[in-house]
């Protein structure tokens, strides 16, 4: 866990001043760090029932689909506005400044699924929150959200108010 805390890169002010951007591509471009993240991902999950990954744009379509291969699951993409091409259900959250949408289709989940929710980073956990509301309204069971990097001092967990939550690195 150490290497791949270390092989991820600190961007120091971006995508605005004073935020400090946990840069992933430095980790994804090595062939044996990204293999043991996604590989500590998917034996978390291995026998856990789980029918459907959600991936969250973007980011968490590079770790979402690989997980739901490994352990045999179906994707299923939690997209930006007015990308998705069925009839969606959305759901608007808040950023630290602002707020923001995310959609899903009505039709990607169902009552019998078991889901989790793959990203790269949970920051404020607003974007965890506002996704699990999502699985909530289509009826399927949340079997937990896995992140690569959690940010502990901006206390996602607090905002997730109990929701079941795993990181592999913590900030
Ligand atoms: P949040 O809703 O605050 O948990 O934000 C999570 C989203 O913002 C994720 O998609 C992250 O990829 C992105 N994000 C927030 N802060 C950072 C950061 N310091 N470095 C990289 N990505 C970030």
């Amino acid at each position: 866990m150490e290497r791949l805390k270390r092989i991820i890169r600190d961007v120091e002010d971006f995508p605005k001043s004073g935020i400090i951007f946990k840069d992933i591509t430095t980790l994804l471009k090595d062939k044996d760090a990204l293999k043991q993240a996604i590989d500590l991902l998917a034996e978390r999950y291995r026998d856990k029932g789980v029918t459907k990954v959600i991936g969250i744009e973007s980011r968490g379509f590079i770790f979402g689909p690989a997980v739901a291969y490994l352990i045999g699951a179906g994707f299923v993409p939690v997209r930006k506005p007015g990308k998705l091409p069925a009839e969606t259900i959305s759901v608007e959250y808040e950023l630290e400044y602002g707020t923001d949408t995310l959609e899903i289709h009505k039709d990607a989940l169902s009552a019998d699924d078991k889901v989790l929710v793959v990203d790269d980073l949970i920051a404020t956990g607003g974007t965890a929150a506002a996704v699990a509301g999502m699985v909530e309204q289509l009826g399927a069971e949340l079997v937990e959200m896995a992140f690569l990097i959690e940010l502990t001092f901006l206390e996602p967990r607090k905002k997730l108010k109990g929701l079941p939550l795993f990181t592999l690195i913590q900030y």
